[in-house]
């Protein structure tokens, strides 16, 4: 996973630049290009897909299955550009999505379906708009 260590800042700055969706795809190859990712073999999938849901304080959190064998901090980090672009350049959208979509966890691969969720209980980390 050496290939996929991020400095947070130089991200975030260079984040704050992306202001269409074509400085999007420009910012997604450098940082996150996903021709590269290696992919889970078919039996992990069938084997993560069959993982039963846990409860936490009265919640259901299911397990979500994603297919690239990536560490869980740069796959969250994917998640937060993807989430903070889509806020900035279709925040209409953003605000549905927020109010009416579960959320999940893209460090713990876990998903609820109670959209007043902001934070995962399991790592404290910033939980996003589950994506159809
Ligand atoms: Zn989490």
């Amino acid at each position: 996973m050496d290939n996929y260590n991020l400095d947070i800042t130089y991200l975030e700055k260079r984040m704050s630049t992306v202001n269409s969706w074509e400085d999007w795809a420009v910012f997604e190859k450098e940082f996150f290009d996903d021709t590269d990712w290696p992919e889970k073999d078919i039996d992990e999938i069938i084997k993560e897909s069959e993982e039963k849901a846990v409860y936490h304080n009265g919640l259901k959190w299911e397990h979500i299955t994603v297919s690239y064998e990536l560490s869980p901090e740069y796959y969250y980090w994917y998640e937060y550009c993807s989430d903070y672009i889509f806020k900035k350049l279709e925040p209409e959208q953003h605000d549905i999505n927020t109010n009416e979509q579960g959320k999940w966890c893209a460090y713990c691969k876990v998903y609820t379906d109670n959209s007043d969720m902001r934070i995962c209980p399991f790592c404290g980390r910033k939980l996003f708009n589950m994506q159809d």
